[in-house]
């Protein structure tokens, strides 16, 4: 079975903010946002988000409040 090693707590994935250089904070998988941030959210992100095997997890830097997606490959579980 595949899946997300990020969801699953099986991977601890530090990003570090291209603006500013801190750590940045792992708020969850896109997936999960997509009702609570629609208006924010283009269709067709939500599209390729679909289409795409890949976990998309929305990092965001508590320091200049700047957020960035990073697609994280399944893994087989
Ligand atoms: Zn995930
Ligand atoms: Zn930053």
């Amino acid at each position: 079975m595949e899946a997300c090693p990020i969801c699953n707590g099986l991977q601890n994935v530090s990003k570090l903010c291209p603006y500013c250089g801190g750590e940045m904070e792992e708020r969850g998988a896109l997936q999960d946002f997509i009702d609570d941030y629609s208006p924010y959210l283009s269709r067709e992100l939500a599209a390729n988000l679909t289409e795409s095997r890949d976990c998309v997890h929305l990092y965001s830097c508590p320091v200049c409040d700047k957020d960035v997606r990073i697609a994280t490959p399944l893994w087989n579980i």
